[in-house]
């Protein structure tokens, strides 16, 4: 019998977690302690059917789990977000009749960490082209020389998923792989000192000739968008985990705010506490009514990727959407838990300081603002004419 998300993360183990969130934040390290802790809970082979040793979650529940890490550790949600995105993506493919990378679960059960080596400096069309070369050696294999930046779990990876671009055929095609920890020719630089998400350490990964056996390339696809079901995998597990990162930081803001209004108390009405003042009453209900729709909106997307519902062309759209409604409200949420709580929260080192600048970068994940808005107006109005 597979145990519940409650039980996974424990009061008592969430407690210790956020006990160490400041320290992390404030020190610029890695989660170290938290991934040791996660990793001895079962967490990071949540996906890993229980017949081979994992938990046997689906989306929802790998969701449900995220959102109540993030309102502990929102950096180290993100940070195992990314080795949980690969995990999540074996699985997707796997429900739907692919095995291909089934060897993901089973690695993640022996402990392997999976980092997510996708983002390039100056590459808008993330999963649709690549700066980085991938080149043939011949035997299968491919040697991938690019800038892989903001690669969280940097410390700790086992394995990197990356992809690049081979051009040496008659159709250039994007090619992925795994590059093992052990191999040569790659470099981790010591460069994130951001303003928030800090433990995450997502340092830039610089490809030099990295090389990837042949049987860790796992697909490879000509340039542009593409139908292929990896691309729709990466989309909905990406797309659905960050949002439920980005919800737990707003569940907790909104904890906060709520503690805070009982907290505070005001002279001016003798001594009566902000919960009573019918102004902090408003906020916290438009926050907390703000919350319970994101948390609607990620629980039913996710459980659709997990119920195989066919939205056909709408799915792109819908999982933009779930992106950009889960980050922009848990940045509204802060907002607002900031102005219940008063001008403590102003303070460095107060919980709710840390949570608006962790939030802050729930806008750069793909898909930004920008491009999600475009996605989903093309859905709806069609192409933008020439
Ligand atoms: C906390 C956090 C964790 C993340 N973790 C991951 C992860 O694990 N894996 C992953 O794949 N992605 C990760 N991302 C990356 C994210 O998905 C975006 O790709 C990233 O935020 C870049 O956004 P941007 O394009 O708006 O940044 P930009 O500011 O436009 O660019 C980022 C960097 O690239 C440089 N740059 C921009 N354009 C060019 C150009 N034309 N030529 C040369 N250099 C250029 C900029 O100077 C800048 O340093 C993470 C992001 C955040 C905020």
């Amino acid at each position: 019998m597979t145990i519940s998300v409650d039980e996974l993360l424990p009061d008592e183990l969430l407690d210790t977690i956020r006990g160490r969130a400041a320290g992390y934040d404030e020190s610029n390290g890695f989660c170290h302690e938290d991934i040791r802790d996660l990793a001895r809970a079962g967490y990071l082979k949540m996906f890993t059917p229980a017949d081979d040793g994992g938990l046997g979650y689906g989306l929802e529940q790998v969701a449900a789990a995220q959102t109540r890490l993030a309102t502990a550790a929102p950096a180290t949600a993100l940070a195992v977000n990314m080795h949980l995105v690969w995990n999540g993506v074996a699985h997707a493919l796997k429900s739907r009749g692919d095995s291909s990378l089934d060897y993901v679960l089973a690695e993640a059960a022996a402990g392997e960490i999976f980092g997510f080596g996708i983002s390039e400096p100056g590459n808008d069309s993330v999963l649709f082209d690549s700066k980085t070369t991938a080149e043939p050696t011949g035997d299968g294999g491919y040697r991938f020389t690019g800038t892989k930046i903001f690669t969280s779990l940097s410390p700790v990876w086992t394995r990197l998923g990356v992809f690049g671009k081979d051009t040496t055929g008659g159709e250039e095609s994007l090619v992925y792989g795994f590059v093992d920890r052990a191999a040569a020719g790659y470099t981790i630089k010591d460069d994130w000192n951001t303003l928030g998400m800090r433990a995450s350490q997502s340092c830039t990964t610089v490809l030099e000739g990295a090389e990837v056996p042949a049987d860790r390339v796992f697909r490879k696809m000509p340039v542009g968008p593409n139908p292929d079901a990896l691309v729709f995998a990466i989309f909905a597990t990406f797309e659905t985990l960050l949002a439920a990162v980005y919800t737990g930081i707003g569940r907790r803001a909104l904890d906060i705010a709520v503690d805070a209004a009982h907290r505070r108390t005001s002279a001016k009405h003798d001594g009566r506490s902000y919960a009573q003042d019918p102004d902090v009453r408003r906020k916290v209900a438009a926050a907390a009514m703000a919350l319970e729709a994101v948390q609607a909106h990620v629980s039913t997307t996710a459980s659709q990727v997990d119920a195989l519902t066919d939205h056909g062309q709408w799915w792109f759209p819908k999982l933009v959407s779930v992106k950009v409604h889960a980050t922009e409200q848990a940045r509204d949420i802060v907002d607002t838990a900031i102005r219940v709580a008063g001008g403590g929260s102003y303070f460095r080192g107060s919980e709710l300081e840390r949570l608006y600048r962790d939030v802050l970068a729930g806008s750069f994940h793909p898909s930004n603002e920008d491009s999600a808005h475009a996605t989903v107006a093309n859905a709806w109005l069609g192409p933008v004419e020439d």
